[in-house]
Order: C-alpha cells, then structure tokens, then sequence
C-alpha cells in the first residue's frame, strides 16, 4: 500500500513537470504578433526614471575623462494643466514598464523606486553598468515655452559605445508607440550632451514620452489608459530589438 501511495506521487510529479514545460511553450502576445510566453526571458533591462523630488546642482562630468560638467541631476518640467511634477508621473509609467517587463520574462532593475533618493545622472549609468543591462530604457517627459508643441522623441548618443544600436532600439519603440498612441512621432535624437548617456556603456535610450507643456498632452500622459499604450508599444518595440539584435 505504501509502495503504491509513492507511484502516486511520482505520477502526480511528473504530471504537474509536463504542465510548467508546456506553459513555457505557449506562444502569442498583442495583437497580430506571435511570442513565446516569455520573450524577454534571459534579458536584463535598466529603467532609470528621471530625476527625483529634490534637484542636485553640484557639478559632475558630462563624460568619462571630459573637464565640462553639469548639474548632478536637474528639476525636471511639471504639468501645465495637471500640476504633477514629471519625476511623479515618470516614476509611475516606469513602474507599468517595469511590471510589463517581468512579466514577459524580463530581468529588471530600476535606478530608483522613491522620490526621496540623490543619484546623479552619472552615477545612474554606471549603475546599469555595472549590473550589466542589455539595454537601458531612461524615462522622461518633456516641457517647452511653446505650448503648441507634442510628441514624443527618443535622445541618444552620437558618437561612443551602441550609438548606432541605441539610434535603432529608439526608432522601433518610436514607431511601436505611434501605431498604438497616434501620437506625433518627433523621431530620434542623436546628441552627445547627455551626461546619462555619455557614461553608459550599453545600448541606452531617453525616451520622451510627451509634453507636459501642453494642455492635451500633458492629460494624456497622467491618464492610466494612454500610458499603458506607451509601455505597450515600448515593450513591443523593446521585443523587436532584442530578437533583430540577438540579444537572447
Ligand atoms: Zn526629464
């Protein structure tokens, strides 16, 4: 009796092992596109959401071994109609991402989870750095004195290490976010003045999201609907990458 209580358990074991590698096979994802369950799986993605509550203007370098500087880590804009500051509402889309991510299988760290840190710009890269993050997703909203103006823009190196792969990971999550938001697309940015960009050492983009200088735009961007089609599309668009690229 004993002996058959053991076959019991054993069948019942084997059983529930069958079912997880099955899970593990199950493919489809969004719309009009076929995944495996998890496709990130394997893959480590930085999110650094910008700034903090409290502005840091000691100096740091803008890049490794350059003798011009800029402030650790600026104020950030605010809402023009809502009010929020965009280190709010930045943190909170970072956190949709990050839930997003996991659960496509991805490995995550952000740069901060609380308002109440002080990371400069600098040390946010070598962060994800040091971690060893396949790609690093920096996520920002814009302010302008025109408030005509909206849309979204991806800023990345121009010259150094992944620019060219960094130009690329923005123009598919650029073009990803459009299809799902209609948002206007402002395109892809190369410039060399990022202090968080010149210190990263992986495929890294600063994603701007939108402008909260604009009365439309800024709604959108604090209402939770219009943000999950951004990490929508930012996280379709990350796929893309990682599959063209051979991340995995
Ligand atoms: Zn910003």
């Amino acid at each position: 009796m004993k002996r058959f209580f053991i076959i019991c358990i054993a069948f019942l074991l084997a059983l529930s092992a069958v079912g997880i590698s099955e899970r593990n096979e199950v493919s489809m994802i969004g719309e009009g596109e076929s995944y495996q369950a998890f496709p990130l799986k394997g893959v480590k993605i930085g999110i650094d959401p910008g700034h903090q509550r409290k502005s840091n203007n000691q100096q740091e370098a803008v890049a490794p071994g350059s003798s011009e500087t800029k402030a650790k880590v600026s104020s950030g804009t605010s809402g023009v109609s809502t009010g929020i500051p965009e280190y709010i509402s930045v943190l909170e889309i970072s956190f949709m991402l990050r839930d997003l991510l996991c659960d496509l299988g991805a490995e995550v760290k952000m740069t901060r989870e609380t308002h109440d840190v002080d990371i400069s710009n600098q040390e946010r890269a070598i962060m994800m750095n040091e971690w060893g993050a396949d790609i690093v997703i920096r996520v920002h909203l814009n302010g302008y004195n025109d408030h005509s103006v909206h849309g979204m823009g991806m800023y990345v190196r121009k010259t150094g290490a992944y620019a060219e792969e960094s130009a690329y990971l923005g123009k598919l999550m650029l073009t990803e976010m459009e299809k799902l938001t209609q948002a206007k697309n402002q395109g892809v940015f190369k410039r060399d003045t990022y202090t968080g960009l010149n210190w990263s050492e992986v495929p890294c983009v600063l994603a701007e999201l939108g402008y909260m200088s604009n009365y439309e735009e800024d709604e959108k961007l604090n209402d939770p609907e219009y943000r999950m089609l951004l990490v929508k599309g930012m996280v379709n668009g990350i796929i893309e990458y990682v599959y063209d690229m051979g991340v995995l």
